[in-house]
């Protein structure tokens, strides 16, 4: 499975169900890469120390003789690497301008070392610029993370749309996993209602699994670990984990 984490709208959790999915996947001792292709790089610098890193993504996919490859490092979870970012790769759009395979250079980096690893987890940035593109163009499956709030389906429109131009030609055969209902609050009654929307949006598509707002899930990044390490008896370390099992029964 390479699997798309992606909405562009900002601070929904995709980041956090990047972390902590991929954590799960490596658990069940599958090997797992996790991608980062946000600039902001907060998927990097929660595995690994960011100045320690030499190469990041936006020499894997510019770089031809680097690769993907050149850029893996392991974490200090077993199973679970990652292939870092930088706010370089912020310039990615500007550098590839004209480049006939612009959209389709994670694909084809991946491809070569797609094999030795069971899972590949990629976190978008918040935008459907030309990384979340790659993204989905490389990917078998999207997942989308929707924030319990008021205005949680603004902008999932653009994004459908953009996942229907991708399959017309790039990627024909990427499915949408499922939608994932994050920081959720189920003790209000507004919480119940955008729950109540988002179903009636999203139908069967909504993951069973609902993640719930939780401080340990927010202070986890800043400690460099999963929920899984920082928090194993937290609602949130049993939310993610009941994630994964049905994004494998899905999947
Ligand atoms: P961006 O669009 O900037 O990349 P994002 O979609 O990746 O953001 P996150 O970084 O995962 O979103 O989450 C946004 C903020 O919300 C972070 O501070 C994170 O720690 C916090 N957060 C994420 N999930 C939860 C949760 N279930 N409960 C409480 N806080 C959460
Ligand atoms: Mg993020």
């Amino acid at each position: 499975m390479i699997l798309a984490i992606a909405n562009q709208k900002g601070g929904v959790g995709k980041t956090t169900t990047a972390i902590n999915l991929a954590a799960a996947l490596a658990m069940r001792e599958r090997k797992t890469l996790v991608i980062d292709l946000d600039p902001q790089a907060n998927t990097t610098m929660s595995f690994v120390d960011v100045h320690g890193v030499e190469r990041n993504m936006f020499d894997a996919l510019t770089d031809e003789a680097c690769g993907l490859r050149g850029v893996i490092v392991p974490s200090r979870q077993p199973n679970l690497w990652i292939a870092p970012s930088r706010i370089s790769l912020a310039k990615l759009e500007a550098k590839l301008v004209g480049e006939l395979d612009a959209h389709f250079r994670l694909k084809d980096r991946l491809d070569s070392v797609r094999a030795e690893y069971a899972h590949v987890v990629i976190d978008c940035p918040p935008t459907l610029g030309l990384l979340t593109v790659n993204a989905l163009v490389a990917a078998t499956h999207l997942l989308i993370p929707i924030q319990s709030s008021y205005f949680a389906l603004e902008g999932t429109d653009d994004l459908l749309e953009t996942v229907e131009k991708v399959r017309l030609r790039a990627n024909p055969g990427l499915k949408i996993v499922g939608v994932l209902i994050t920081m959720h609050d189920r003790r209000t009654a507004l919480g119940r209602d955008i729950k109540a929307q988002i179903h009636r949006v999203f139908g069967q598509k909504v993951f069973e699994t609902i993640i719930t707002k939780s401080v340990r899930l927010e202070e986890s990044p800043a400690y460099k670990e999963s929920i899984f390490t920082f928090a194993p008896d937290s609602s949130g370390a049993a939310e993610y984990y009941r994630l994964c099992e049905e994004v494998i029964d899905r999947a």
